[in-house]
């Protein structure tokens, strides 16, 4: 034996390709390693395979490693950049040749250039068959297989080679990546045989699809980590949504601490289907995240925001900016949603929704409703929520208070949704309550 794998401890690794963004089906099984690290208590090794020199920038490098911080996937032992192992895998090359599991040959390039390539040479009859921990057992008829090249006709190794090469020197116990290097499996396993090296375990992820059931690409919405980071998600929930997709514990629940996650995952219990992204599913997770964040955490986000509104920032008191917290915490889907939920409450000068004023405001008899009111609510003598609703409530007669509490909000919102109307009112204080109905009553 060339080569001895200790396999009694799990080792496992992430090895993308850098490219400047993130996939989100590629983070995913960066995602699925992690814990299988965890879980087993073995280790999770990062390897950059940054052999694409013209896309494996330090830029790119660095986008890579920044997805990994966010979400909270820490690797362990030092980073594995697969180019300073080149001299390695040519050694290795240079031990298939003489052991005649290689062979070199003169090839034509597309370009017309003739070089030497060195290629390995495939067995040519027997099966070659593997039991992936997901889909089950694999095989394929080596004969159907052609030889491959493993270096090319300028020198450098390709794929295959350093890819099995460095799994062997990293002691990689298994291998959990996407289905689409089903094909390649089979040619590795014959790497790995030819050098006298343990075979990994694989186990291979179905893909993220689309709502069609295609590959889920940029063209069906954001793909790509760096953008749903941009747009609001928060890292908590954009990991656990990926965990969903192609994996749950056994029962209904859904929203999982890293804790239960790193104690339930299972490799054994991945879904062999692909899984089709939903992102109305990520949103509501998203919501159910936010609704975790810490009180004071939350308020600073919602004072940051309104200072984008605003500034510097009217004087309010502490009550007053926990109550709005209060109300925006439990229906917030995005962070980055808050600045405008609360643009009318700082500024006269907020956008009207048209369609909301066409719908709650032109309608007949709704410039008496708004006039009357702001009569009542001049008279209220506790300007907040419970009398405000008690009075709406009394007006309607337990007729649903639809036809009042829709203008209103209308009217001194601009929108048509947003916190409970009541407290809204509350925050808005009574001058700028009466001051928009007055206003609104005036333009019908
Ligand atoms: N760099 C390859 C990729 O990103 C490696 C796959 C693997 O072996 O995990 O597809």
């Amino acid at each position: 034996m060339i080569y001895s794998n200790n396999m009694t401890d799990t080792r496992v690794r992430f090895a993308p390709s850098p490219t400047g963004k993130v996939h989100i089906g590629n983070i995913r099984a960066a995602i699925y390693n992690w814990l299988y690290a965890r879980h087993t208590g073995g280790k999770f090794i990062l390897r950059v395979e940054d052999t694409d020199l013209e896309r494996s920038t330090p830029e790119a490098i660095r986008v890579l490693m920044e997805a990994m911080e966010w979400l909270g996937l820490d690797w362990d032992e030092e980073v594995f950049y697969q180019t300073k192992n080149v001299k390695r895998h040519l050694e290795v090359v240079d031990r298939l040749l003489a052991s005649g599991h290689a062979y070199k040959v003169e090839k034509t390039s597309r370009e017309g250039k003739t070089g030497i390539v060195t290629m390995f040479k495939m067995p040519k009859e027997g099966v070659i068959e593997f039991d992936d921990i997901v889909k089950g057992r694999m095989s394929k008829k080596a004969e159907d297989i052609p030889d491959f090249a493993i270096v090319r006709s300028d020198g450098s190794p390709i794929f295959h080679i350093a890819n099995v090469v460095d799994d062997i020197d990293q002691r990689i116990t298994h291998i959990i990546r996407g289905d689409d290097h089903v094909e390649n499996t089979f040619k590795h396993i014959c790497i790995f045989k030819a050098l006298g090296a343990e075979v990994p375990k694989y186990a291979h992820l179905s893909m993220i699809v689309n709502q069609q059931g295609k590959p889920y690409s940029k063209r069906d919405g954001a793909a790509f980590v760096g953008e749903f980071r941009e747009s609001g998600y928060l890292p908590e929930a954009l990991f656990n949504y990926l965990l969903l997709l192609g994996w749950n514990p056994g029962d209904e629940r859904e929203i999982l601490s890293r804790d239960e996650m790193v104690g339930l995952f299972d490799l054994a219990k991945v879904h062999v289907t692909a899984a089709k992204f939903d992102i109305k599913k990520l949103l509501w997770m998203n919501g159910e995240y936010i609704k975790k964040i810490p009180q004071e955490k939350f308020v600073e986000e919602v004072k940051r925001q309104a200072a984008m509104v605003v500034s510097p920032l009217p004087k309010r008191d502490g009550d007053w900016w926990n109550y709005l917290a209060a109300q925006l915490q439990v229906r917030t889907k995005m962070m980055g949603d808050i600045k405008e939920g609360v643009r009318y409450l700082f500024t006269d000068d907020y956008p009207v929704d048209e369609k909301a004023v066409e719908k709650r405001l032109k309608k007949p008899g709704v410039k008496e409703i708004l006039e009357d009111l702001a009569a009542r609510f001049g008279k209220v003598e506790d300007w907040s929520a419970a009398p405000l609703e008690e009075l709406v409530k009394g007006l309607s007669q337990g007729n649903g208070m639809g036809p009042w509490v829709h203008p209103i909000r209308v009217a001194v919102s601009g929108r048509g949704e947003g916190i409970g109307l009541f407290e809204m009112l509350q925050l808005l204080g009574r001058e700028k309550t009466l001051e928009r109905l007055e206003r609104a009553a005036k333009s019908l």
